[in-house]
């Protein structure tokens, strides 16, 4: 799934109705802000591990008509509405150099919703891709890996998995990383309800926090697995297990290397992995 600035799905008219820091830092670079965007029309509907499109507007002058970015959906609140459906989405602001001039290049569509104020209308398209399906065996175990907003598709699939299957007998494990952690992403939030599973007896959750600043340091997740390595391997072998992958390609990289040195090389992860793709228990959702 990529990024499309033509040919968009059907587009839809859409509300901002809440726009949120979800980091405590104040440099703009690392900034993560969680968004609830209701959207017009009652034959939206969306589902976890789907993502929605934004439409954001393009200067005067531009060539294209708008940039169109994709963002994982992080919740679905209740629908109370039978004419609207909320989503909530995760943006992390993208603020870089331009390796040429030096000079700050600000992401359109990142900074344009993290800029948005309550009440402002957007327009939205999609939604488009199951990327995580929950298996259909009670019985799976499940290894979800998110770093960064990589966290976010898991919050929507954990949540719809136990409001769907209380009786869901695999375990899940769940690997998470960030600049600030999840602490600050989630679980410092009093109304948070991905922390209402923690106590769930086959689930655990294992942050692979970075001490330094920068959101994924090797350093943590080297750590987060290393520990947990032998399960980890333990798991990909039964054929029950599924391992969903979401955030950025450097993410999906570092891991490559990490499940390598702990199979004692490149190649017989890369065997595995082509193992766990073929038979379906590999996912994931990359990006820039
Ligand atoms: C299926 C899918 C799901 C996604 N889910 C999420 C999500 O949940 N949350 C989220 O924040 N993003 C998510 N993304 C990424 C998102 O779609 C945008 O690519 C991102 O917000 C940057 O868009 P922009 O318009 O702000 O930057 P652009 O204007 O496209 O880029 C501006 C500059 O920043 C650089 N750049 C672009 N992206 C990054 C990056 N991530 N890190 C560093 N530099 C970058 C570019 O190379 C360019 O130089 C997802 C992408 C896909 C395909």
């Amino acid at each position: 799934m990529t990024n499309d600035s033509t040919q968009p799905p059907r587009s839809f008219p859409a509300r901002l109705l809440a726009n949120k820091p979800r980091s405590d830092l104040s440099d703009a670079q690392s900034e993560i802000r969680e968004l609830v965007i209701e959207v017009d029309e009652p034959s939206f509907n969306c589902s976890a591990g789907q993502s929605i499109g934004v439409l954001a507007p393009v200067p005067a002058g531009s060539d294209e008509p708008f940039y169109l970015r994709w963002y994982s959906i992080a919740d679905i609140p209740d629908r109370d509405d039978q004419r609207r459906q909320s989503v909530t989405i995760c943006v992390r602001r993208i603020v870089t150099k331009d390796p040429t001039t030096g000079e700050e290049v600000r992401g359109h569509c990142s900074n344009y919703l993290c800029d948005l104020e309550s009440g402002a209308e957007l327009t939205v398209c999609g939604p488009k891709g199951i990327a995580f399906p929950i298996p259909s065996d009670q019985t799976a175990n499940l290894i979800l890996i998110g770093a960064g907003t990589g966290i976010a598709p898991f919050r929507s699939f954990i949540k719809t998995l136990h409001r769907q299957h209380p009786n869901w007998s695999g375990v899940v494990r769940l690997f998470y990383g960030t600049q600030t952690g999840l602490d600050v992403l989630y679980a410092n939030d009093p109304s948070d309800d991905l922390k209402q599973y923690f106590d769930q007896e086959t689930f655990a959750a294992f942050k692979a926090l970075s001490p330094a600043p920068n959101w994924a340091d090797p350093i943590a997740w080297d750590l987060a697995f290393s520990e947990r390595g032998n399960e980890l391997l333990e798991l990909m072998d039964d054929s029950k297990t599924y391992v969903y992958v979401a955030g950025r390609q450097e993410t999906r990289d570092h891991l490559d290397s990490l499940f390598g040195k702990l199979l004692g090389s490149a190649n017989l992860w890369s065997l595995k992995k082509q193992e766990l793709v073929a038979a379906g228990r590999w996912a994931e959702l990359i990006y820039k």
